[in-house]
């Protein structure tokens, strides 16, 4: 499909009826945003042979833009995990250090880019899932404004945080993929009806410098834990920034020391209904030789998911059941408006926040799998942009010891803008980011 794709692409360019800067162009697509008549497995048993009847509102807008899609990229089970451990056929490997993990959910999206597999891969996030990985591999990737891309076509998660979002080598790449892809869709009610701007003029200011732009530094994220390494770094950009006009000011996100436990409350208990629909009957896996319907559909569950996955399901269940709801989901959600309230407030004296992407470059594969608090804990700092719905990207800000090192940039709401201005600035300072060997 991709050669066909490709020769048609090859011809377009030869009569000069070319469709713009994707014709041609091969990317990788995370296996749970699914394509026309290629598998989506979600990395799960339960949809280990599903093929996709219809594409995704990525994939149609990517397609009609003459971009082809190559592969379907390794993630954690339906997006559930940090660092693509929990895939249901094995994990990624870090293209940097092949004893550590890539990152997750969207790691395989992620090796792809940084490995040279393709210039241009999409993912999801739901808290973190992009920028995670592409700070572990050393690649740009970017986490839109909630509603900034339809959700049509991914495998829903968590459905009041889900995001696609591209994954390039450098800031440009992923100011244009994000524009090809951005947009209102009638197939998706939280599709914004926001303007898409050419985020190519915001790239440009960036490479000119930042007089005018107010750089707020997440004090709440420097504190203990976090690795002299990356702070090392986290700290030269920020140096860099002021270099280049930022006026640098230092803001507090107070309440996001309840980011990780109110998302894995409210993700959890949406997960919980979304997956209702794995159920044997609908899509993919069916269990054997059962006695009746109630067996059959607690047969093809039971050997369909895998341990993450249920214990999300036990989780958001728990979290939803009568006389437990106010207590935690309604907690949850207090606390995710408490986080957005920082968020305002923080924005009101700094036009972009700055960040480390995560408290240390990527972990040896298997240190926190028997441990699921510890590798909830690798998503603290990246899960308060999604329970906020606010716009966040990683970009590659060197290494610690030979491991890449991400720098986070948040911005307002549909303020993608400004988050392409800081990051090209930021990558104009930093150079290129290197390929690994
Ligand atoms: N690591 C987080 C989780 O396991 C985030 C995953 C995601 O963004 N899809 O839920």
């Amino acid at each position: 499909g991709a050669k066909a794709a490709a020769t048609a692409s090859d011809e377009r360019r030869a009569e000069g009826r070319a469709r713009g800067p994707f014709d041609g162009i091969p990317y990788a697509l995370k296996d749970s945003i699914v394509a026309r008549e290629l598998p989506a497995t979600c990395g799960s048993r339960i949809l280990e042979n599903f093929v996709s009847p219809y594409d995704s509102t990525v994939a149609t807008r990517l397609r009609e833009a003459g971009a082809i899609l190559v592969g379907k990229t390794n993630l954690d089970e339906f997006a559930m995990g940090s660092s693509n451990e929990h895939s249901a056929f094995g994990a990624a490997s870090n293209p940097w250090d092949e004893s550590r993990v890539p990152g997750g959910s969207s790691g395989g999206s992620c090796v792809a880019v940084a490995a040279g597999m393709a210039p241009l891969a999409f993912g999801s996030e739901t808290g973190g899932s992009v920028r995670l990985p592409a700070s572990y591999c050393g690649v740009v990737g970017v986490k839109p404004t909630y509603g900034r891309v339809s959700r049509y076509g991914l495998v829903a998660f968590g459905s009041s945080l889900d995001q696609i979002g591209p994954v390039t080598r450098d800031v440009a790449g992923a100011a244009a993929a994000l524009a090809a892809v951005a947009g209102l869709d009638p197939c998706d009610a939280t599709s914004a009806d926001a303007p898409v701007p050419d985020w190519g003029t915001a790239v440009e200011e960036g490479r000119d410098g930042l007089q005018g732009l107010r750089v707020g530094v997440v004090r709440d994220f420097l504190g203990d834990g976090v690795d002299a390494g990356v702070r090392e770094r986290v700290d030269a950009a920020v140096m860099d920034l002021g270099r280049q006009g930022a006026e640098i000011v230092e803001v507090e996100l107070a309440n996001v020391r309840y980011a990780v436990a109110a998302y894995y409350v409210v993700a959890s208990a949406e997960a919980s209904a979304n997956l209702a629909r794995f159920d044997g009957a609908r899509y993919g896996r069916r269990a054997e030789d059962v006695a009746d319907l109630e067996e059959m559909y607690t047969k093809s569950r039971s050997e369909g998911f895998g341990d993450e996955v249920k214990r999300r399901i036990m989780i958001g269940t728990f979290a939803l059941s009568a006389g437990y709801y106010d207590a935690y989901y309604g907690r949850a959600m207090r606390a995710r408006r408490l986080i957005q309230r920082d968020y305002e407030r923080a924005f009101q004296s700094a036009d972009v926040l700055i960040s480390p992407v995560a408290p240390t470059p990527a972990f040896p594969l298997g240190e926190r799998m028997a441990e699921p608090l510890a590798m909830y804990l690798t998503d603290a700092m990246t899960i308060p942009a999604n329970l906020a719905g606010v716009p966040a990207i990683s970009v590659p800000a060197g290494d610690a010891d030979g491991l890449p090192v991400g720098l986070q940039i948040q911005a307002p709401h549909f303020r993608e803008d400004q988050l392409f201005r800081a990051a090209a600035a930021h990558e104009t300072a930093v150079g290129p980011a290197p390929v690994p060997a």
